[in-house]
C-alpha cells in the first residue's frame, strides 16, 4: 500500500534542518560564502556579471568564485523484491534508516559514485540499474540522483556511517523511521514502479516543497 497522506507538508527532518540564518535563508550545504577568491587569494564581493542574472562573487581580477548546489547519489539496493536500508550511526538522523548514498566526487560518474557509496556504507556490490528519480531540495543546496541497484556480491553488514543494514518489502517500509524526505519520495516512486502497484512509471523531476 502505498501511503495515503501523499499531499501532506513534508515533516521536520529529526531537527537536522538547519536554523534560518540572518537573512532568513537556510544556509546551503555549500558551506559559508567564500572571502577570498580560490584562484589568486583577493577579496572576492558579490557583483551582477554583464548578462547574467543575479550577483556572483568576483575578485578584482575577474575570477568567479561559482557557488552550485552539490550533487548526492545514491541507490535502493533491490533483491528478491525488497530493499536494502541502512540505518545511520552518525549525525544527520543517526538511528533512522536512510539509502546508502552520499556526495559524487570530482571525476566520477553519479552511477560509479552511487556504486561506490553502497559498497562503503552496506558492503554489498551492486549494479546500478534504471534511473529511479531526481530529487531537489533547493533550501538545502542538494540535488540528489537515485537508482536502483542489483545486487551482485558481498554481504548486507554495517561498515561506514551504518550500524545496521537490512532489507525490506514493499509492505514493509519503516515510514516513520526514514532519515530523509528524499528517501520517503525515493521509495514511494520505487514502490509505484512495482508490478501492480501504481501507474505507469514516469522517472519523477521532485521539487520539494512543489504543491504536486
Ligand atoms: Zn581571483
Amino acid at each position: 500500500m502505498l501511503p495515503a497522506d501523499r499531499h501532506r507538508p513534508p515533516r521536520d527532518y529529526h531537527g537536522v534542518v538547519p536554523e534560518l540564518d540572518a537573512s532568513g535563508q537556510f544556509p546551503l550545504t555549500i558551506g559559508e560564502e567564500p572571502r577570498f577568491c580560490p584562484a589568486c587569494a583577493q577579496p572576492v564581493v558579490p557583483r551582477t556579471l554583464e548578462a547574467d542574472h543575479r550577483p556572483r562573487l568576483v575578485c578584482p581580477s575577474g575570477h568567479v568564485t561559482w557557488r552550485n548546489p552539490r550533487l548526492v547519489v545514491g541507490t535502493l539496493p533491490v533483491s528478491a523484491g525488497r530493499v536494502y536500508l541502512a540505518r545511520r550511526s552518525i549525525e544527520p538522523a543517526a538511528g533512522l534508516w536512510s539509502y546508502p548514498g552520499g556526495f559524487l566526487e570530482s571525476g566520477e560518474s553519479a552511477q560509479e559514485g552511487a556504486r561506490r557509496e553502497t559498497e562503503e556504507e552496506t558492503q554489498l556490490r551492486v549494479e546500478i540499474g534504471r534511473l529511479i528519480g531526481v530529487y531537489s531540495r533547493p533550501h538545502a543546496g542538494v540535488v540528489t540522483i537515485l537508482y536502483e541497484a542489483a545486487i551482485v556480491g558481498g554481504r548486507p553488514d554495517p561498515a561506514s556511517e551504518t550500524s545496521e543494514v537490512r532489507a525490506f518489502g514493499p509492505d514493509e517500509i519503516p515510514w516513520d523511521e526514514l532519515a530523509f524526505t528524499t528517501l520517503e519520495s525515493g521509495l514511494r516512486d520505487w514502490i509505484a514502479s512495482l508490478p501492480g502497484r501504481g501507474p505507469r512509471f514516469e522517472p519523477e523531476l521532485y521539487v520539494e516543497g512543489d504543491p504536486e
